[in-house]
């Protein structure tokens, strides 16, 4: 198996590590080339205006093709950002892929980073996670499985293949989260 990390801004290299230290074989994916013989893809935290500019072009194309093709994806922070069908402020989705509308940087600038334990299903009670300027997930699709809420919020949630967080799992040492990715795909 090998799984892509896009690289094109971001916590890309947090993400390698933790896929590296579960023994998976990684890939810096840039290019559409790099998606050649790829089995699932983490979309990084970081800026998604960013990344969504860095990706103008054919990468954005591929990315939507892949996305819309039931590609295993998993979206972290920006990373969800990106695969929301619906952001606030925005006519259309950058990528799209999960039925979830998303506010970024809604937690406000006073909290706007903390570290939490959640209790995520099919995982844990004591997962520890890192909030850095997180999206505020304001719906969720009849399709969509929440996996962890905070105060009420969702925070983890998948549909099908498609995997989001709206925090850091890469930023702790704690594995559980990309061994749940892995094992969808
Ligand atoms: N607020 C950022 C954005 O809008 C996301 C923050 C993050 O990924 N840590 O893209």
């Amino acid at each position: 198996m090998k799984v892509g990390v896009l690289g094109l801004q971001g916590a890309v290299r947090e993400h390698v590590r933790a896929l590296g230290r579960l023994g998976v074989e990684t890939r810096v994916v840039k290019t559409v080339s790099a998606f050649d013989s790829l089995d699932g893809l983490i979309l990084p935290g970081g800026e998604s205006t960013t990344m969504s500019l860095l990706a103008q072009g054919g990468l954005l194309e591929e990315l939507r093709r892949l996305s819309a093709a039931g590609f295993p994806m998993f979206g972290t922070c920006a990373g969800m950002i990106l695969l929301a069908n619906e952001i606030a402020g925005r006519k259309e989705p950058i990528l799209g892929g999960i039925d979830i509308a998303v506010a970024r940087n809604a937690s406000g600038r006073q909290v706007d980073s903390f570290e939490t334990v959640l209790e995520v299903e099919g995982i844990g009670s004591d997962v520890p996670a890192v909030f850095i300027r997180a999206p505020y997930v304001t719906r969720v699709g009849p399709s969509v499985r929440v996996l962890a809420r905070h105060q009420g919020v969702a925070v983890m949630a998948r549909q099908g293949k498609m995997l989001v967080a709206s925090f850091h799992p890469e930023l702790t040492e704690d594995l559980r989260i990309h061994r749940y990715f892995v094992g969808m795909i």
